[in-house]
């Protein structure tokens, strides 16, 4: 995904042939705009006609109604206005600290406005000035309002602007007058007003969205409204066309590949299907039934399947790889799985061998530290199972018919791209458990057709998560160690020592000889990213074979892992994860017929972040879960560090505008040409 980065270097969508359009002019042509005002408005990201009138307000004023000074209450934001009847700065602690204070007067009462530590602000007031201040009074006697907003009246012709109407408030940067900005807005909607009509496509999106503003009206409304709903009706309109740009960008990527690209025919002939079905133990779900008729219709189709998995944790996204692999064998092609950790290639390796041994095929892996096969490609179209490592320059896949990325939010798409490019347009497979909201999922993943596992495999216990404050761990420890007594097994994992500098090796190790004292006789197991992959593996398989109990574990084991006995979670310092991370980690346990336990430690201080835990504890489904975690943290951090690639939306919200990211894609399927 880190590959959202890619597809947003080449969109700035104007080419330098084209003429400019008359909005596309630089500010500077505007009278009033000189070099100075220039470098502001650019800090704003100012830099155009169209980007100053797709300014946004940070919210509009009432000034058709200003409440009297007198009339304040308590807590209550208003706008309010009188006369500055006298203003000072008074200093204190040795003249480092400062109080500058107005005092304004309505006629009904006085109203004092302070703010700490900007004295300078004193040469923007006098006395006898009119001016209009916006807070919240913090105190009615005297009537005060701490660091209100103002803006001093000049008494002028422009007046009618900045009055008697719904007044726009605009972000602004130092130096730049509210007033000043609001009147070259004004005056830019009057002077550019054919041409904001005239822009072409927008007009194609008019006719095709009645429902909203049309453009030209959407920009007026967005600063000059005449009700307070038009605000937010101007900012969808707008909003649909940043989405419907981005839906254009992703449908024409996924046309140009479509266009190119021949495929191989990998329907299979169920020789092998059938008889690894009838020996796996357990009978698919509906949900796996269906997933696998829609990849066989992509495997037999005309062009390279391309498809995202998507399947919460324990969902039994595996057999679904497993079988859509056989179907490419069956047809005579290869198949390359990759996966994002040692751990967990070992553990596809592992199970892929049992599977497919018995019925002849070839399966290998290649990770770092670990070639089967003499590091060449099997001879027999056969499986090969890896990590990165299978993207090493020079290693071949002949034959390759099927690529399946694992956990495929942990790569980029470029790295996707680059197993791909060892075969000759084959299909794709991408599986995630990362439970993507459908809003994200369209913007995201728009050029992947999406199928989704939306049913756990039968006979699993149930599992219940519990937020803990520290001072509960002996009861906590109690607990645990009574589930291990009963032959059950543990996971405790300390986010705190993740990103094991030198510091937190120490730490992981201190907290490793702790624990074992805490849980002897029980035997503990320590996983952290720096162990060397041959420990991390035999910490791993002795954990499978229960010689292990407890496993104290970073959050390393947040991708794949699969021991069903383990039932019983405690991670500490919760509150340091975002929802949908927990909601991984959580997803090691709930895997087997007993029932499961995740108690979530955090530290009492953080009563919000508490709050934030008490979700998972309410719901294990984890869209529900990654929709509150868009909510609470922004799209940004409920994908990671790698997503800070996706387009910045001025007027679209990710977390609230599913119905128009929806119609930006079927108006992007209905007209691809802007
Ligand atoms: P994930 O979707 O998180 O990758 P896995 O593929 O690891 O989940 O599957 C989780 C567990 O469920 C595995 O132990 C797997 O063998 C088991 N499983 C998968 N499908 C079924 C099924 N239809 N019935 C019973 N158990 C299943
Ligand atoms: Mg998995």
């Amino acid at each position: 995904m880190r590959g959202v980065l890619l597809w947003c270097a080449g969109m700035t969508a104007a080419t330098a042939n084209e003429p400019l359009p008359p909005l596309g002019q630089a500010v500077t042509i505007l009278p009033g705009v000189g070099p100075e005002r220039a470098a502001q408005l650019a800090r704003l990201e100012i830099r155009t006609l169209e980007d100053l009138l797709r300014h946004r307000p940070a919210r509009h004023e009432d000034r058709r109604h200003f409440s009297p000074i007198a009339g304040l209450q308590l807590g209550v934001p208003a706008t309010t206005r009188g006369r500055v009847i006298a203003h000072g700065v008074k200093w204190y602690q040795h003249h480092t600290r400062s109080i500058f204070e107005l005092i304004l007067d309505d006629g009904t009462a006085r109203l004092h406005c302070r703010w700490w530590n900007l004295p300078f602000m004193e040469k923007y007031f006098a006395v006898g000035q009119e001016v209009i201040a916006f807070g919240k009074p913090v105190n009615l006697k005297p009537r005060t309002l701490d660091h209100p907003e103002t803006e001093v009246c000049e008494n002028g012709e422009e007046d009618f602007i900045h009055f008697n109407r719904l007044t726009p408030i605009y972000p602004l940067t130092e130096g730049l007058p509210q007033r000043w900005l609001r009147a070259l807005i004004w005056r830019t909607l009057g002077q550019f007003a054919d041409a904001i009509r005239a822009s072409g496509p927008a007009r194609a999106l008019d006719a095709a969205v009645p429902a909203l503003p049309p453009r030209a009206q959407a920009i007026r409304w967005l600063h000059f409204p005449d009700d307070p709903a038009q605000p937010e009706l101007a900012r969808r309109r707008l909003a649909l066309e940043e989405f419907l740009a981005l839906q254009r960008r992703i449908q024409l990527r996924r046309q140009n590949f479509t266009a190119r690209a021949r495929a191989r025919p990998c329907a299979g002939d169920n020789r092998l299907i059938k008889p690894f079905l009838a020996r796996l133990g357990f009978t698919l779900t509906g949900a796996q039934t269906r997933v696998l008729r829609e990849l066989r219709r992509d495997m037999s189709g005309a062009h390279p399947m391309r498809r995202l998995l998507q399947g919460d944790v324990g969902s039994g996204k595996t057999v679904v790889a497993a079988c859509c692999g056989l179907m490419a064998l069956e047809s005579g092609y290869g198949v390359a799985l990759m996966a994002p950790t040692e751990v967990l290639a070992e553990q596809h390796f592992a199970n892929f061998t049992r599977w497919l041994a018995p019925l002849g095929v070839p399966v290998e892996l290649r990770t770092g530290s670990r070639k089967t096969g003499a590091g060449s490609p099997p001879r027999a179209p056969g499986l090969t199972l890896g990590t990165h490592a299978l993207l090493t320059a020079g290693f071949a896949l002949p034959g390759l018919g099927l690529v399946i990325i694992d956990e495929q939010h942990k790569f980029g798409v470029a790295q996707r791209e680059q197993l791909v490019r060892k075969g000759a347009y084959p299909h794709l497979l991408v599986m995630t458990a990362t439970p993507i909201p459908r809003t994200l999922g369209l913007t995201l993943y728009g050029d992947l057709d999406i199928s989704v596992l939306d049913e756990l495999p039968p006979g699993r216990g149930r599992l219940q998560t519990f937020v803990r404050a520290p001072d509960k761990r002996p009861q906590v420890w109690d607990f645990i160690r009574g589930k291990l007594a009963a032959g059950r097994q543990a996971y405790i994992v300390y986010p705190r020592v993740e990103d094991a500098g030198p510091g937190g090796l120490k730490a992981v190790t201190r907290e490793y000889a702790a624990l074992r004292q805490t849980l002897a006789p029980h035997r503990v197991g320590l996983l952290h990213g720096r162990l060397p992959p041959r420990e991390k593996e035999a910490v791993m398989a002795a954990f499978r074979a229960r010689q292990i109990h407890a496993l104290l574990a970073t959050s390393l084991i947040e991708v794949g892992v699969d021991v069903p006995n383990a039932t019983v979670m405690l991670i500490e310092n919760a509150e340091q994860f975002g929802l949908a991370q927990l909601h991984q980690l959580r997803g090691r346990i709930g895997r087997g017929a007993h029932d499961s336990w995740c108690i979530l430690v955090a530290a009492a201080q953080h009563p919000e972040a508490r709050a934030r835990l008490q979700v998972l504890a309410e719901t294990t489904d984890g869209f529900r879960i990654a929709e509150a975690d868009l909510r609470l943290r922004g799209p940004g951090e409920l994908l990671g560090q790698q997503q800070s690639g996706l387009p910045r939306f001025r007027f679209g919200d990710l977390a609230a505008d599913f119905d128009l990211i929806q119609q930006a894609r079927e108006l992007a399927a209905r007209q691809p040409e802007a």
